[in-house]
Parts: C-alpha cells; structure tokens; sequence
C-alpha cells in the first residue's frame, strides 16, 4: 500500500513536472509559458530533450493566422534537435541518451503516400506537419515526437548541434526542392530569394553541378552573403535591376533552365514563370500568404513545367551524410544565439528582420 502511495505521487509529480514552451495562443498572438512536461503516449513516440531550437518563417505564418490547420493553444517548433530521453516500446533504432535531429514531418510510414516517400501526405492523423502546428513542437524544454523511428536523424559524433539544426526543415525545403527542379550539369539555376530556405536552396542547387546560380533577392546583405559564401554565382537585387532582362543577358536570351520561387512575395510567382525559359521547371518552393495567379494566355507556348514543393522531408540520412562531409554547411546562416528564455525578444527580431538576422540557434539545455 505504501509502495502504491509512493507510485501514485512519484506518477502526480511527473505529470505535474512543467516546462518552459513557447506557444500560439491565437491570431497574432505567441506566449513563453509554462507547460506539462510531454508524456509517451504511444508505443512508437519518443520523448526528446530539446538542445538547440530556432524559428522558422512558418512560424511567422502561424502567427499571422496564415495556416489554417495550425491549432491554437500549440506549442510551436517544428526544427530542432536534441537527445531522446524515452522512448516507446515499439521504437527500434533509438535508444535514450541517442542524439538526434528532428524531421518537420511526423510520418507512418506504411500508408500509401508514406510507401512512395511523399511523407508530407501521409494520411495517419499525425501525419505530415503536425509538430508546432498541430500537436506540441519544439520550441520547449522537452517534445513528444510521433513515430520516432521514422521522424528522427542520429547526429553522428562529428556534426555538431548548429551544424545539424536546420536538417529537418529547411534543408530538407532546399533539398527537395532542388531535387524537383530536375537541375542537369551546366544548367542555369535562378533561385528567388536568399532568406533561410533561399540559402538553403541554392545550397542544395550546388550539390546538382549547375554552370551557374543566381540569387535574387530585395536584400543586398543577404545576396552578398550568397555571393561570399558561394552559394550564388550572380547576385540580382529586383529593387535596383531588371530581374528578366539581366537574366536574358547571361543566358543568350534563353532564360533560365531551371528556377526556384522560394521568397513567397507579392509579384515573385510572376518573376518565377517570366524568367524560366521555354520547358523550363518552374518549381514554387514558398508559401504564400495569398493565392497567386497563372495567366495562361500570357506563357501560352512557353510550354512550362510548374512544380510545388511543398516539402517531403523524406531526405534526412542523405542530409546528415552530406552535413558530415562538409557538402551541406549552413554555419553562415546562424547569426544570433539566445536562451529559450529569451525567444519572445528572437520572435522580434526575426519576424521584423531586425539586427540583419538570418536564423537563431535558440539553446534550450
Ligand atoms: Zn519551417
Ligand atoms: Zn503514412
């Protein structure tokens, strides 16, 4: 009876043990607040102490009220690695105390999309993005992450935290996008915007042996750092150049072979289809906060190929192999490290791109 006395506090106790989370509580709106530590709640989850976390620009859209399926009342947080801390009893390839990065996607898989990599369609119900957006995410102290097996990255002993922060979401945006946008060797590779996703893209665009990238982007701080870190071969400010024309004359007026639209802007789709070339790939790696339009008649014959990636995060061992061999280094894209204490001020800086931000690395323990 004792023994049964003792078990039901040391249970009150741990289910009353509370974290630090930052969550959206509805339109606009994101808190840091104290929440219950998460529980296994199925044999295949894993509990994971979060590391290092950071914010991504659909948390911005979340807050903005720009996705629908988000659930007020969320802990956001869909890209961050940590340690497992438990696992479930149907967990086969992590144990406790295994370091690891965490996939945006939560994925069965075993149903039909799942079987053919398109993991972001799965249809379980905890299938696609539902981390930071459906269920609790990461930006917390500890997370419960759905089919572990499935939705978790081994960080192997030479990457570290940083280097392996970005592998679950916009590595894998860059990685599958460039993966759709069928680069052949010598292409010309036009990739809108080098934000976070846009670096990554052009990141991942490299790994194709393209003749030449083009950055463009409204941000000349941004474009230098493409050009510097040697991402971008050309660099194209749409504020001070005419995007199609200059693209014309690298490209004996062809257009280019193929184009990336990660930037989600205002007249970036129109910029995507008008500097593609004939059968170009036009592949829309963004998410926009309004619907965009085709005009038909306007690209009539130009016979082109649109694509959109939203992301299959599908990819990670290959990520984390290439981020092993030093092909994948997103160092350049952490500007600014802070405590999760102190995201609400992150969440500032980030969505005003205040203080030339490009990406947090938010330390949790
Ligand atoms: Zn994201
Ligand atoms: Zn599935």
């Amino acid at each position: 009876m004792q023994n049964y006395m003792y078990d039901r506090i040391k249970q009150h106790q741990a289910t009353t043990r509370t974290m630090k989370a930052a969550v959206y509580k509805e339109n606009g709106i994101i808190t840091l607040e104290h929440r219950p530590v998460p529980a296994l709640a199925d044999p295949q989850d894993a509990i994971i102490r979060v590391t290092l976390t950071t914010i991504c620009s659909s948390d911005i859209h979340i807050k903005h009220g720009a996705v629908p399926r988000a659930v007020p009342g969320t802990i956001l947080g869909h890209e961050f690695v940590g340690i497992v801390e438990q696992t479930g009893e149907a967990v086969k390839k992590f144990k406790q105390g295994d370091r690891v990065a965490v996939n945006v996607e939560t994925f069965c898989g075993e149903c039909y999309f799942c079987r053919r990599g398109y993991v972001n369609n799965c249809t379980h119900e905890h299938g696609g993005w539902a981390l930071g957006c459906r269920i609790d995410g990461g930006q917390a102290e500890y997370v419960r992450v759905p089919f572990a097996d499935n939705g978790l990255t081994k960080i192997p002993d030479e990457v570290t935290d940083e280097a392996a922060l970005f592998t679950g979401d916009i590595l894998s945006t860059g990685y599958w996008g460039a993966s759709l946008a069928e680069i052949k060797p010598a292409d010309t590779v036009a990739v809108i915007g080098a934000g976070p996703t846009g670096l990554c893209t052009l990141m991942c665009a490299r790994l194709y042996g393209p003749g030449m990238v083009i950055a463009i982007d409204t941000s000349d701080e941004r474009l230098e750092l493409a050009k510097e870190q040697g991402l971008a071969d050309v660099i194209i400010n749409p504020l001070k150049q005419d995007v199609e024309q200059e693209i014309k004359k690298l490209t004996l007026g062809r257009g280019a072979d193929a184009v990336l639209e990660v930037a989600g802007g205002r007249d970036t789709f129109r910029m995507a289809w008008k500097i593609a070339r004939p059968n170009a790939v036009v592949c829309v790696v963004a998410l926009y906060e309004e619907p965009q339009m085709i005009p038909l008649p306007d690209m009539y014959g130009k016979n082109l190929v649109f694509k959109t990636g939203g992301v299959d995060a599908s990819c990670c061992e290959e990520i984390m192999k290439l981020i092993k061999a030093g092909k994948l280094d997103t160092s350049c894209l952490i500007t600014h490290r802070t405590k999760l204490e102190h995201i609400m001020e992150a969440y500032d800086v980030f969505e005003n791109k205040k203080d030339h931000v490009i990406k947090y690395a938010i330390e949790v323990s």
